[in-house]
């Protein structure tokens, strides 16, 4: 029989991760979303069949995974409140929370629990999240590849085998996503300073962007190699590459995703 995946919390990140797994195959049958209000669970219901509940405690109980989607600020309450339920049915936890360690989050929940943590970006929210995944040590072989297939449902999946590793992850694609958005208010800036229009030069610097992660991403050769391909001796790109070189773009990204990766720590 297939698993019932409650989602605790129907909000962006609950919306998106749902939307993926419908499109990617799963029984709405098979999914229920729960909000204090309905006016928040309506929309979710209409617009992808899946079920619903208003009282969080009703869902539990007939879940095998649950999937914590509420903001970390309300997360303890929300897990004293379902406390009985879950140690009576005890399911898989999958929680996409920031910040929250998986060993307090089981303790909230009351105990020797099988708990996924999952650090998630903003992507996810258009199919195209990268995430990584920590499992503590009473998840199963096949609650790992259930919680694989839910994340999956909206975008790159990677395990991490030390919990602390999930710090680096929030470097290196949680918070990541404002770097290129950065990278894109520059970018339209000089392209401006250098004459196009605002509009032009944002467009073309994002399909760029685009461009490179695809051909990145279906490419055997290194990064270095696709840029060394792109730079032919005295050329445009060369020039440019020298400068971001000689200004320590490496070193500023190293400092900015330490600093990144040490605030995560000291949140958690
Ligand atoms: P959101 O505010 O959009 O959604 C939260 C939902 O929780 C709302 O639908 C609200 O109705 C519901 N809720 C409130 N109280 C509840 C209760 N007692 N029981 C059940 N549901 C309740 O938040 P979000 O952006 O989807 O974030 C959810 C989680 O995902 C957070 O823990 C956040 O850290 C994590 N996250 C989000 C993003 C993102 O891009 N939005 C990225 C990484 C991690």
């Amino acid at each position: 029989m297939a698993s019932t995946i409650t989602f605790i919390g129907a909000g962006n990140m609950a919306g998106a991760i749902i939307g993926g797994m419908i499109e990617s195959g799963f029984s709405p049958d098979d999914v229920i979303a729960t909000s204090p209000s309905d006016d928040v669970l309506a929309p979710l219901r209409e617009r992808l069949g899946i079920r619903t509940e208003t009282d969080n405690a009703t869902a539990v109980a007939q879940s095998d995974v649950v999937v914590l989607a509420v903001k970390p600020q309300i997360m303890r309450e929300v897990c004293e409140q379902m406390r009985e339920a879950v140690q009576a049915r005890r399911p898989l936890i999958v929680s996409v929370a920031a910040g929250l360690p998986a060993e307090i989050l089981e303790a909230w929940l009351g105990g020797a629990l099988p708990l996924v943590r999952c650090m998630p970006n903003t992507p996810a929210l258009v199919g195209a999240g990268a995430a990584g995944l920590f499992a503590n040590d009473r998840v199963d072989e096949a609650q790992r590849r259930l919680a694989t297939e839910l994340m999956e449902a909206v975008g790159l999946v990677e395990w991490v085998e030390d919990e602390a590793l999930l710090d680096a992850v929030t470097a290196v694609s949680g918070s990541a996503p404002a770097y290129f958005f950065l990278m894109f208010e520059a970018m339209e800036e000089a392209g401006v300073t250098l004459g196009l229009p605002a509009d032009t030069a944002r467009r073309l610097a994002m399909q760029t962007a685009l461009g490179a992660a695809k051909m990145a991403l279906a490419s055997d050769q290194p990064p270095a190699e696709l840029k060394r391909n792109v730079m032919s001796p005295g050329g445009t790109t060369e020039r440019a590459i020298a400068h971001l070189e000689q200004a320590e773009l490496r070193r500023i990204m190293a400092e900015a995703m330490t600093a990144c990766a040490d605030r995560a720590a000291e949140m958690a």
